[in-house]
């Protein structure tokens, strides 16, 4: 591993949670349905250097993030999964404490709480329709940085389908938490944003498989697994990547107004990022836009009429992994809730998902 690495491990944690922050603004962006408004009130703010996010809280997505990743950090080296698993659990049970004015998901809520994490399997909940949300999605990006490496990439598949699982037991849920963690193993290794999406077609039948395998409501599973493969292969289809070389297309103009349209086009029920193939979708597609500049990620995938903040933690990691803190104003991360943990989390993540050298990229 190069470098400058553990930085970006640093950056990809703080400003995960900095995008949280910002896109939620206390819940009034989060909830403000109107990407137009968000961006007058933003340049009301004198725009998005001169944000200072000291009473920005982060929300649920970040509580999250920090309790699957101090799970991680927890099990160290030590890869008993089922142990893991239950670390996780009790982690997703435990920061359901700490959810006040955070505006924490629905399938999230109620089903960390149904966990028993110190029974063996307590930490499986039954298949459920209703449970395609983005929570599993939003709090999955540290598992591609404990697992960034090409022979690893069964444990991520099966980590990240597990956690999100937890409490999102539906293909649309979990398959969101794989694309979270897969993208950030991607970023790890350097791997060109345009060849992310092609790289998730191919590492989705292993996920299917994996799925058969752990055999646990497979039927169920197998019965609904289309509907995010085919939204991804259709969105890849759109902006012309689905070959994994082409440089992305997108339309003109593709201003705030248009990509709220975009967002709430691929959305499940009207609200752009709230579900598990979505949240990751709109952040990619802000990455592949967004380049070296995080004010063009800002724009993109923080402050839209959609479920914001969520879009924005999954983006925020993803593009720290690749430009660490290049251009972004203090401002925006000093004084963050939660930073110490974060940086914290996020070196020790980096001594656990660097002991291995990559013998061959993701
Ligand atoms: P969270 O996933 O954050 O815990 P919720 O349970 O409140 O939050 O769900 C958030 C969103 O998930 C809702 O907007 C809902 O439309 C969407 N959703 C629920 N079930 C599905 C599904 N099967 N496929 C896609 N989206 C779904
Ligand atoms: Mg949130």
């Amino acid at each position: 591993m190069c470098m400058g690495l553990i930085e970006k491990y640093v950056a990809a944690m703080v400003l995960s949670a900095a995008g949280d922050a910002l896109g939620y603004f206390n819940s009034k962006w989060e909830f403000l349905q109107d990407g137009e408004k968000i961006h007058q009130q933003l340049a009301q703010f004198g725009g998005l250097d001169a944000i200072d996010v000291e009473k920005w809280r982060v929300s649920d997505d970040t509580v999250m993030h920090l309790a699957t990743a101090e799970a991680l950090v927890e099990a160290s080296e030590d890869l008993d999964l089922s142990r893991l698993y239950s670390l996780i659990a009790k982690n997703y049970q435990d920061c359901m404490g700490d959810m006040n004015g955070r505006a924490p998901g629905g399938a999230s809520m109620q089903n960390a709480m149904r966990l028993e994490p110190h029974k063996p399997n307590g930490w499986r909940i039954p298949f459920n329709t209703h449970e395609g949300g983005c929570g599993a999605a939003m709090r999955a990006m540290c598992i591609g940085l404990r697992f960034p490496h090409h022979d690893q990439l069964d444990t991520l598949i099966q980590v990240s389908i597990e956690s999100g699982r937890m409490t999102h037991h539906h293909p649309t849920g979990y398959l969101g938490a794989l694309v979270s963690a897969l993208f950030t193993a991607y970023a790890v290794n350097g791997k060109p944003p345009q060849q992310w999406g092609k790289g998730l077609m191919e590492v989705l039948p292993a996920a299917k498989k994996y799925i058969v395998q752990s055999g646990y409501f497979v039927e169920q599973n197998l019965q609904h697994w289309s509907y995010f493969e085919e939204q991804w292969k259709k969105y890849l289809k759109l902006r012309g990547i689905l070959d994994g070389k082409s440089a992305p297309i997108f339309p003109n103009p593709f201003g705030v107004k248009e990509r709220d349209q975009f967002y709430t086009s691929v959305s499940y029920s009207g609200w752009g990022g709230s579900s598990g193939h979505d949240a990751p979708m709109i952040a990619y597609d802000a990455i592949l836009a967004a380049d070296d500049s995080w004010k063009e990620l800002a724009h993109r995938a923080f402050f839209h009429g959609g479920d914001s903040d969520s879009t924005a933690a999954i983006a925020g990691c993803w593009w720290g992994v690749m430009y660490g803190f290049k251009g972004v104003s203090p401002s925006n991360y000093e004084k963050l809730e939660y930073r110490s943990r974060l940086e914290g989390t996020a070196r020790a993540l980096y001594a656990l998902g660097s002991k291995k050298e990559a013998e061959k990229e993701l």
